[in-house]
């Protein structure tokens, strides 16, 4: 089994939302485009209490449960989304990979659902991707990063390719789009 992580594609990392990249929105077509190459399809989503304390001392307040800039983009194709986990709900600087998800537990599901390869597109290379990532590879999930299907927030310049390389030097194998169905063998 494969499953397509959908991470953080939130409006509030969109160009115009409180905590935007530059270009988070060129990833929802591509993301629209693939999801039925995949067995099973889930997104994580940033869920922040309102008085987050420690993580907005380092970010402007973002994703705040319950309102506009938590939901996905209207644009995004939801329907095949098996389930949202949601991350990020603490007091503290946590909920950066989607393997912190506290409504339930993604290595589990993904295990108890006989996943073994595990596709990443979303938001943001630099840090929710990043930390996603290493978390899939720790948990020993054959882990794939779309390039195409993912945007830096890109603070310093070098950021996203330093992002990249730590990821491929992990183990994460960084692909195109265009692969996917080579690879699933389809
Ligand atoms: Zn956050």
């Amino acid at each position: 089994m494969n499953a397509l992580l959908i991470v953080d594609l939130q409006k509030d990392f969109l160009p115009g939302g409180a905590l935007a990249t530059p270009e988070g929105d060129k990833v929802v077509a591509p993301i629209n485009e693939m999801q039925d190459e995949f067995d099973l399809v889930v997104a994580s989503k940033d869920w922040h209490p309102p008085d987050k304390v420690q993580h907005f001392q380092k970010w402007p307040p973002h994703c705040i449960q319950n309102t506009e800039g938590a939901e996905f983009p209207d644009n995004l194709n939801r329907e095949n989304i098996a389930f949202v986990f949601k991350k990020g709900t603490g007091k503290d600087d946590d909920g950066y990979s989607s393997f912190e998800a506290v409504n339930r537990d993604l290595e589990a599901y993904l295990k108890e659902k006989g996943v073994t390869k595990v596709f990443i597109a979303g938001l943001t290379t630099e840090y929710c991707v990043r930390f996603t990532t290493l978390d899939a590879l720790r948990r020993n999930f054959d882990t794939y990063v779309i390039e195409d299907a993912i945007e830096g927030v890109r603070q310093e310049e070098g950021d996203e390719e330093k992002a990249k390389k730590e990821m491929a030097e992990a183990g994460a194998q960084l692909i195109r789009a265009e692969e996917i169905p080579n690879i699933l063998g389809h």
